[in-house]
């Protein structure tokens, strides 16, 4: 059966709120209305809930921690080198490479007769 009782009311009463006239009343219609009964059940279930999760145990020492973390100086000096090693890594391999094939060039190149050959051929 729907009843027509707002929902405030058994808020209000739920949380102490109401008048002792305005709390009688409704504690009057909780014993003879079946489905405001049930809702209020729900709304102590979800106060109770509310209840539990606001009384967090407070860490005494948290705000001294975070604020020496915050005071505390950061090693950005390893960070940047941290980020700069796979740069040189790579670098290292870029230079060598270079010199690897400026090397094998000169191994297997071609002397001066054949580049001019070579330069001969292009023109024809
Ligand atoms: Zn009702």
């Amino acid at each position: 059966m729907k009843c027509n009782k707002p929902n405030s009311d058994l808020f209000s009463y739920a949380e102490g709120l109401l008048l002792k006239g305005e709390a009688a009343d409704v504690k009057k219609h909780l014993e003879g209305c079946e489905s405001c009964r049930k809702q209020f059940e729900q709304i102590t279930g979800f106060l109770s809930v509310i209840d539990e999760r606001k009384n967090v145990n407070e860490n005494p020492f948290l705000f001294t921690r975070i604020e020496a973390r915050m005071l505390r100086p950061e090693p950005v000096q390893m960070f940047a080198v941290r980020r700069l090693v796979p740069t040189m890594v790579a670098l290292l391999f870029f230079a060598g490479g270079v010199f690897a094939g400026i090397n094998i060039g000169s191994l297997y190149g071609t002397d001066s007769e054949s580049s001019q050959a070579l330069v001969y051929e292009t023109k024809q």
